[in-house]
């Protein structure tokens, strides 16, 4: 028999955990039909700080199947990256797998993931999940599309795009993510981050099953800060090209104001060069501060070794 933990984070999912539950648990129901294999689901909730009867049903779903179905409650909404953490860290099956409670990530895919994974000629660690055409509107197209662009000139860390967090790991996987200590978890590089063999699936994207999305695009936006701050230290060595540039410009500037003064005399009527310049210098270095600032911050939060997640409740 071999155990597959399906780590689910939960944010006011009320009308979405049970679907979730039972359509998974036909998946298995095939899973089992066609293999020789017995494998086990081991459910592991996350409700990531609720503020609907998410938690109740959970509780529920545990007294229903007290062996199979297990969670983790936070004292708040720490977000999904948290909910990661606490899943990987509770996890105990032979395979382990993040998805979706809103079925957006179809448990159907776990039947060829297995069989991925199983198959010794093909020695894959992980497979994930690429999602082909996502009704999605132009905009957020657009910006994710730059984003990622962006990401892969930054860092070494290659991240490919509409790759959704779902996947199936092998328990070296999930143990090499457990040894990356970083508070400032941004998923989809650490799991670049770790390497090993991945084999992407594409599937067609599927609207959620019920409830709503909880993702702004102000979210979307800070989360691609994060992902940059995390994985490349290409702003800061912006900041410094920046620096430098300015003072070749300026030492050039010197020249012409002394030349000036030389030969042509007084230079009171250069007021609004002068202006000009002292705006384009400060707005130079306010914008590198600002990026000096956002890594202080990280290295601020990361230094204070605070917990990821606090649990109020484990079953
Ligand atoms: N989620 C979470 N904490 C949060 C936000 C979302 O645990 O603060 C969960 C949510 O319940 C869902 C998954 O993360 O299971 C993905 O969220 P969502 O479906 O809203 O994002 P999308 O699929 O639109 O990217
Ligand atoms: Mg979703």
């Amino acid at each position: 028999m071999k155990t597959i933990s399906l780590i689910v984070p939960c944010y006011n999912e009320e009308p979405t955990v049970e679907l979730f539950y039972d359509t998974t648990e036909k998946v298995f129901d095939k899973l089992n039909a066609s293999h020789e294999e017995h494998y086990q689901p081991d459910y592991l909730f996350i409700n990531d700080g609720s503020a609907d009867k998410t938690l109740d049903v959970m509780r529920r779903l545990h007294s229903q199947h007290p062996d199979e179905v297990h969670y983790i409650s936070f004292s708040r909404n720490f977000g999904k990256e948290s909910a990661f953490a606490a899943g990987l860290s509770n996890a105990h099956g032979d395979y382990v797998a993040v998805m979706d409670v809103d079925l957006q990530d179809p448990p159907e895919l776990l039947l060829q993931m297995v069989d991925i994974l199983e198959d010794p000629k093909q020695d894959y660690d992980v497979v994930g999940c690429v999602q082909t055409s996502r009704k999605q509107n132009p905009i957020r197209a657009f910006l994710s599309a730059s984003f990622y662009k962006i990401i892969n000139k930054m860092s070494k860390v290659q991240m490919k795009q509409n790759v959704r967090d779902y996947r199936l790991m092998s328990r070296e996987y999930v143990d090499a993510i457990l040894k990356l200590p970083e508070y400032n978890r941004f998923s989809k590089g650490l799991f670049s981050w770790v390497g090993f063999k991945t084999k992407y699936l594409e599937y067609e994207g599927v609207p959620r099953a019920a409830g709503k999305t909880s993702w702004s695009i102000f979210q979307l936006f800070e989360y691609s800060m994060e992902a940059i701050v995390d994985f490349s230290d290409v702003p800061l060595k912006l900041a410094t090209f920046v620096g430098i540039l300015t003072f070749f410009l300026s030492i050039i500037g010197l020249f012409f104001v002394v030349i000036r003064a030389m030969f042509f005399g007084g230079s009171v009527n250069g007021w609004a060069s002068m202006v000009s310049i002292i705006l384009f210098l400060s707005g130079v270095q306010l914008f590198s501060l600002g990026i000096l600032g956002t890594y202080v911050g990280k290295i601020y939060l990361e230094t204070k070794h605070r917990p990821k997640f606090v649990i109020a409740e484990k079953r």
